[in-house]
């Protein structure tokens, strides 16, 4: 549902930001606080990723938040902007002189386009993985941490979200096993030495998973040594990728599927702009991202205030 949005394809949106994580969020800010025409598109929930991490240490003002509330701050700092949110999925952008945004059931006239979509969890890709979703394989431990109080489960992977799942379901679930393909974490020192403390976490290091097994939920891991796990959950923690097949015939990503800008945040594409985890670069943090939207937003405010001038 569009809330308060431009209803008539000849009220033209100054700019249509896809995603309504911090990078969006942030730009939304700094063009709303320019007096511009901005729509905020949002497939899921706003927050982006930050709506599944327990727990952030490491973002300036707060020396601890849980991400919902971070997240719940910033929409509503974009709200009281009155900014308008159209929930629903963009599946193409497509550029003539101005640009046309796709949702399944709209068309959107912008004049610019900021995609800050950010990127979806990277799965094992074994066959057995679609029988167990919603039935023991997850991917957020706040969401579905509680339903295993008491019981034994296993993350994946060695990286900060993997360490602070770990830690999150540490204060819940009776053991948490630790899988990690290597012996030493991408994860910050910190957390690492946070989760070497924890009694009830035990690292399989240098193991992988093999497959997954249980009736109607899942029972046991099978790890590549042959080690099995009894647990009653496996939370997936093994990175992201980008969300962006609907940008491919723009000819705007790297073979990775990033997005490749400036550092305005200008893509080769007049007018395209992206922010965030969604574009090709090397640290991934909300303060990074919020960084990319008000760079992205500062030189798109003043484009199209110059151009507003022009047409005077
Ligand atoms: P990540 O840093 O990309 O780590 C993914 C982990 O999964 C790596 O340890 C990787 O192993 C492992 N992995 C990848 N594919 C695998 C596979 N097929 N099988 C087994 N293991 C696999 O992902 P992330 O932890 O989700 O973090 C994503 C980004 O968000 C990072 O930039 C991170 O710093 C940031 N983040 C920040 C915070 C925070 O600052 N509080 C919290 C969460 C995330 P290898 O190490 O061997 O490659």
């Amino acid at each position: 549902m569009i809330t308060k949005a431009k209803e008539s394809e000849e009220n033209m949106y100054d700019c249509v930001i896809v995603g309504a994580g911090p990078a969006g969020l942030t730009a939304a800010i700094y063009l709303r606080r320019n007096g511009l025409e901005v729509l905020v598109v949002e497939k899921n929930a706003p927050g982006g990723q930050m709506i599944n991490t327990p727990r952030i240490e490491n973002y300036p003002g707060f020396p601890y938040i849980d991400g919902a509330s971070l997240a719940l701050s910033m929409y509503q700092q974009v709200k009281d902007l009155q900014t308008p949110f159209l929930f629903s999925e963009v599946i193409d952008i497509r550029k003539e002189e101005d640009f046309t945004v796709y949702t399944k059931n709209q068309e959107i006239k912008t004049k610019t386009v900021v995609v800050a979509c950010g990127m979806k969890h990277r799965t094992l890709g074994l066959l057995e993985e679609e029988k167990y979703i919603h039935k023991g394989l997850s991917w957020c431990s706040l969401c579905d941490g509680a339903l295993y109080k008491g019981k034994d489960v296993a993350v994946l992977g060695g990286g900060n979200t993997a360490l602070e799942d770990s830690l999150y379901l540490s204060k819940i679930v009776n053991k948490v096993y630790l899988i990690h393909r290597r012996d030493s974490f991408r994860a910050e020192h910190y957390l690492v030495e946070q989760v070497k403390k924890e009694k009830n976490i035990e690292l399989c290091l240098r193991e992988e998973v093999q497959s997954l097994q249980g009736e109607d939920h899942l029972e046991q891991i099978t790890l590549k040594s042959g080690r099995v796990l009894q647990v009653n959950a496996l939370f997936e923690a093994i990175g992201f990728e980008p969300n962006t097949n609907f940008l491919a015939h723009l000819g705007v990503l790297n073979a990775s599927g990033f997005v490749i800008v400036d550092d305005e945040g200008k893509s080769e594409v007049d007018g395209l702009y992206a922010a965030g985890d969604v574009i090709s670069k090397k640290v991934r943090q909300i303060s990074t991202a919020v960084g990319d939207g008000a760079v992205v937003a500062t030189h798109l405010a003043k484009r199209i205030q110059s151009c507003h001038l022009q047409e005077m």
